[in-house]
């Protein structure tokens, strides 16, 4: 039995990519059963070091973003309207988009190719 989505990960609606990395998951299941024919575990420890680092940065991601959308305390609330108005400004919206590219180029990650 193979899990897949949010059965085996769940990333919250708080990642932002809860509903692509399934579809990704799976793509990438085919693509590694097809590399092994006759070997599902080998396939399936392949799929699993491909898919594991990029889901386990998601989860920290989704973590550290969860006070953006359901904000816990005075501190996230204030940090929620700073940001907010931050990115309505090009300038500051260009300094902190660069400041949190790392975290978009893990999002961005071509999980499924192999
Ligand atoms: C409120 C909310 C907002 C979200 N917003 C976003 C968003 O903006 N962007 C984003 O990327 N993700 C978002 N997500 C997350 C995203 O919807 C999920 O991560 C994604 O749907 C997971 O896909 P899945 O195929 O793994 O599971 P699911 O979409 O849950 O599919 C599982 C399916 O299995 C069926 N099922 C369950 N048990 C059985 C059974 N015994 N027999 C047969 N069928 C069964 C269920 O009915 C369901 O249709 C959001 C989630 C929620 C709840």
């Amino acid at each position: 039995m193979v899990l897949l989505g949010d059965a085996v990960w769940s990333l919250t609606h708080y990642s932002g990519i809860g509903a692509s990395s399934p579809v990704a998951g799976a793509d990438l299941l085919g693509t590694t059963l097809q590399r092994n024919p006759g070997f599902a575990a080998r396939a399936l420890r392949e799929r699993e070091q491909k898919l594991r680092p990029f889901i386990g940065a998601v989860q920290t991601t989704a973590h550290q973003d969860l006070v953006i959308f359901v904000p816990q305390t005075r501190r996230d609330r204030t940090t929620r309207i700073v940001t907010l108005n931050l990115l309505r400004n090009p300038v500051a919206k260009r300094v902190m988009m660069g400041v949190i590219a790392r975290q978009f180029r893990e999002k961005s990650m071509d999980v499924a190719g192999a």
